[in-house]
């Protein structure tokens, strides 16, 4: 870079911000400008990431921040304690690169770009305490090597099988123990007072998820997939209270969008429901690649979205260890990572989100290097053509350069299910 005969040289961290804003408005551009339709209420979550990721906006500066590596730590825990959760899987191609140092080049895309970004210590909103469950072996080991780096990791204990007596007994031990520790380090002791606020505030986030997702099932849709994408992404970092009044007038707008019959998409485009490794923000190639085929995501079964929000604590007894064993169960029962040994509620969830958002196929991506998601695959496609669903399945990484061999699968399949769609008329 060059300024009246001066050179400026980047430090190495300035040049990586530099090509994680780049990444970042990218794809924002991308969602704002090339989808028909852009929803006004859409703009608090596209500012919003360009805050956090083009100018490193910190949103809770005076708040205690309490990392987590997966969704399997109770959010509800954290809010109890006043302090803010946020979870740190990273979706940045330049971060990938960074970890590639530290893993292996083979290893899973958000495994790198999450090690990546704790080796860049590059942080809006710096984590005080990082938790880290121990669920798939990638996970498990980055957990160590951040570690390496100087931060404060503990593992969460987390069983592979989701059956048995015995795995649900071990997990609401392994929630107590996080509660505990994370109470220790704060310094306050968890109240049943907060604890249920916290799981009633949750709670009620999670409903306007589905309040909005009503809205998806509709022959019109008013949002596209690659939106509540970046919505579900916000809820890993923003202030919760925010993203609630966000989501309100996201539903408002939607109500008005139905009254007025407006749409995203054409009635002929065809609807897909979303599986496997998951979008995180900016790594939307597959589902922009989608939504510009001229498809709509009207669902997905993945943990950066719907699993996030789909199922609700359900508390018999008020008692803070009877809140955090239901918590527990909630969190290890509804999960529907291939991450388990046997995994039928996951095919279950995908055969149901087909049928209740009248959707004509699936895609189901993997991340090369993720073998769980990779092996998984056989089970569901079987699934699907047994019940007469049209699947694709695609591996992807998080490199730029993929993006011709992919759109022609893409566009392909979109085509065959256009085709379908013209027929059955
Ligand atoms: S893919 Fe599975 S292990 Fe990885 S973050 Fe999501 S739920 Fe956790
Ligand atoms: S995509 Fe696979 S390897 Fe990556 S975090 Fe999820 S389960 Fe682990």
């Amino acid at each position: 870079m060059s300024n009246n005969n001066q050179h400026i040289i980047e430090s190495p961290k300035e040049k990586q911000t530099r090509h994680k804003a780049m990444e970042a408005i990218k794809v924002i551009n991308t969602l704002k400008e090339e989808f028909k339709n852009p929803l006004e209420s859409m703009e608090y979550f596209y500012k919003l990431f360009e805050d956090v990721y083009c100018h490193q906006k910190s949103l809770h500066d005076n708040k205690v921040k309490v990392g987590t590596m997966c969704i399997q730590i109770p959010s509800e825990i954290i809010y109890a304690l006043d302090a803010v959760p946020i979870r740190l899987c990273n979706g940045f191609y330049t971060d990938d690169e960074i970890g590639s140092d530290y893993l292996t080049q083979k290893a899973c895309p958000l495994v790198k770009a999450t090690v990546g970004h704790f080796a860049s210590k590059n942080f809006s909103d710096k984590p005080n305490y990082i938790y880290s469950p121990t669920t798939c072996d990638q996970k498990t080991k980055a957990g160590e090597t951040i570690k390496s780096f100087g931060y404060d990791v503990v593992d969460v204990d987390f069983p592979r099988v989701k059956e048995s007596e015995i795995s649900r007994e071990y997990f609401r031990r392994s929630i107590r123990d996080f509660s505990i520790d994370l109470s220790r380090k704060m310094g306050k002791k968890l109240k049943k007072k907060n604890l249920k606020a916290a799981i009633g505030k949750v709670g009620y986030a999670q409903s306007l998820y589905h309040k909005l997702c009503e809205y998806r099932k509709d022959s019109d849709i008013r949002i596209n997939g690659n939106d509540m994408f970046l919505v579900t992404n916000a809820f890993f970092f923003d202030k919760i209270d925010n993203w609630i009044n966000a989501m309100e007038a996201l539903i408002e707008e939607c109500k008005v969008r139905k009254e007025k019959n407006i749409s995203v998409c054409a009635k002929v485009s065809p609807r897909i429901v979303y599986t496997g490794s998951p979008p995180i923000f900016p790594n939307y190639k597959i589902p922009i690649l989608i939504e510009e085929s001229d498809a709509v995501i009207v669902a997905d079964e993945t943990c950066s979205s719907n699993r996030m929000f789909n199922d609700r604590v359900a508390v018999d007894e008020w008692f803070v260890n009877d809140m955090l064993d239901s918590m527990a169960d909630k969190y290890l029962k509804a999960c529907t990572c291939p991450i388990f040994t046997k995994n039928d509620d996951r095919i279950r969830r995908i055969i149901d989100l087909v049928k209740s958002y009248n959707a004509d196929g699936v895609v189901y991506q993997a991340y090369a290097g993720c073998t769980v998601y990779e092996l998984e695959q056989r089970s569901v496609l079987a699934a699907m053509e047994k019940e007469g669903i049209a699947i694709l399945y695609l591996e992807s990484d998080y490199s730029p350069s993929q993006g011709g061999q992919l759109s022609t699968r893409v566009e392909a399949f979109i085509e065959s299910l256009k085709m379908k769609k013209r027929k059955a008329k």
